[in-house]
């Protein structure tokens, strides 16, 4: 009963925020880009006097290494923020449209117009980077914001809290914390747009909810990001790459490399490479990879009970431990590990493994390693290791993916000229620099008539006018 009571107060306060937010947005509506410059230059001053704060905060939830966050929380937000300060005045300027011959003598154009009050909920894998990447969008595009981050990473989320209140006024961008009752209250309301990161199941109940008030959303999701190897790649330098982006934030990253696809041959050699790769890049201390000062953990027992779970059953269904499978429960710590004679019965196969677990699949020819991509859930990234970039034409045009790489995996996130996003499964929507902004922007289409011209209106009958123009 005080449960109840409890939450429908929280609801009412929620219900408020969200009243005083409808305001903001029709005063933010004609906000100029100078206006939203400051507001953007506020927040890049902010990171820049705090970095130690967000460090601290960062590291406190999962023991994520401090030069890894400097690298993937914070770097991609302050280039987020001189990118869009930098382009915003021509993104907002009306884009001049062509005047088919119908419409000779009157003007038109696309005016980009915020959305409105819109909502950002954040996963916990890059707390940080996923709230305010986000936002830098949402305030280019002059809507107020409801920030819903996730309950896994309080102590990011709390300096989130601190650092909107001491940028922006409270109508304007508003941290609620919580978990999923309270991220389903704030779905039940009526917002211009929902931008989601998070997981595919969780995607659908986001895009449930916002169905209900037929609301936008961008949905940034997950998935199995497959990495091909052709025969011709250059292993050591294809190895080195996986390593960096596979064990970066001890493998909770959505566009890890999830499974290698390699020909049959290659494979030992593969795995001979990444081993070295792995004691290169994390083992050299005295301590061992468990040791090192750049491998993160895993973000709470119960994700790493999961991930064992996955290694438990492919070790029963008969895979093959290649490199790795040691694991220390007091610190979640789980080492970077290598699977051979993996099958697609087991659930390392099955589901996103989301953790330091890397299984190779061999293949025999390469029509039949495409067409293994091609029967999964279209994923968020594909990754493709070759010296032969007609080769990777051809497989990129025969597959679909919501980024396409050719020899690297991951540094797209950092490329704000290219869209952001997935594909079906792995997305909906894009986010990043213009295509953040347009997705908070409503692309409005704007035509001025003359006064006067009822006599050449294709829509007024007797239609003999548009039968002549056709
Ligand atoms: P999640 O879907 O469990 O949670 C994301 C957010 O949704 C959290 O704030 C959580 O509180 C909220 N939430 C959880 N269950 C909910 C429910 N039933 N109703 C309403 N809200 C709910 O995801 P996660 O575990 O935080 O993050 C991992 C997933 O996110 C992985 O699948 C990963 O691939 C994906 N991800 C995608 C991207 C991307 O940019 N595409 C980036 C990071 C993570």
């Amino acid at each position: 009963m005080q449960q109840t009571q409890e939450l429908e107060l929280i609801d009412s306060r929620l219900e408020d925020i969200f009243l005083i937010q409808k305001q903001q947005a029709i005063k933010l509506r004609n906000s100029t880009a100078s206006q939203r410059i400051a507001l953007l230059k506020r927040l890049l001053e902010w990171i820049n006097k705090n970095q130690e704060d967000i460090r601290k905060a960062v590291h406190a939830d999962y023991q994520k290494p401090y030069p890894e966050i400097d690298v993937t929380e914070i770097f991609p937000v302050l280039i987020e923020i001189n990118h869009a300060i930098k382009h915003l005045e021509h993104w907002m300027k009306p884009k001049k449209v062509g005047t088919p011959l119908i419409f000779l003598g009157t003007k038109a154009y696309v005016q980009y117009e915020p959305k409105g009050v819109s909502l950002i909920i954040a996963p916990w894998n890059y707390a940080f980077n996923l709230a305010v990447g986000p936002l830098v969008s949402a305030v280019a595009a002059g809507c107020p914001v409801i920030i819903k981050p996730s309950e896994m990473t309080p102590h990011t989320s709390a300096l989130l809290r601190r650092m909107m209140a001491e940028i922006f006024d409270t109508h304007t961008v508003e941290v609620i914390e919580g978990g999923v009752e309270i991220s389903q209250m704030l779905l039940s309301k009526p917002f211009d747009h929902i931008f989601f990161t998070g997981s595919p199941a969780v995607g659908k109940i986001v895009m449930k909810a916002a169905a209900e008030h037929l609301t936008s959303v961008t949905l940034e999701l997950g998935g199995k990001s497959p990495v091909l190897i052709l025969d011709d790649a250059d292993l050591k330098d294809t190895a080195d790459k996986i390593t960096a982006t596979k064990f970066l934030n001890c493998g909770q990253t959505c566009i890890a490399p999830d499974y290698i696809l390699i020909p049959e041959r290659l494979k030992d050699a593969f795995v001979e490479e990444m081993k070295k790769s792995i004691e290169k890049m994390y083992g050299s201390n005295k301590n061992g990879i468990e040791g090192s000062k750049d491998y993160s953990r895993i973000v709470n027992e119960s994700h790493f009970k999961r991930i064992q779970h996955i290694l438990s059953d492919a070790n029963l269904k008969g895979a093959k431990i290649e490199f790795g499978g040691n694991s220390n429960g007091q610190e979640n710590y789980i080492e970077p590990t290598i699977l051979s004679h993996v099958t697609w019965e087991m659930k390392v196969l099955q589901e996103e493994i989301f953790g330091p677990i890397l299984p190779v699949v061999t293949y025999d020819n390469l029509d039949g390693a495409i067409m293994i991509v091609n029967q999964q859930p279209k994923p968020l990234a594909f990754y493709v290791f070759s010296k032969n970039y007609k080769k990777i034409n051809a497989i990129f045009n025969e597959t679909s993916s919501g980024a396409a790489l050719a020899n690297d995996c991951a540094v797209h996130f950092l490329h704000r000229e290219l869209p952001f996003g997935g594909v079906n499964n792995s997305g909906l929507g894009k986010s990043h620099g213009h295509f953040g902004f347009l997705a908070f922007s409503n692309e409005k289409a704007v035509l001025k008539q003359r006064v006067g011209s009822a006599a050449v209106n294709p829509l007024f009958p007797p239609f003999t006018l548009v039968k002549k123009k056709l």
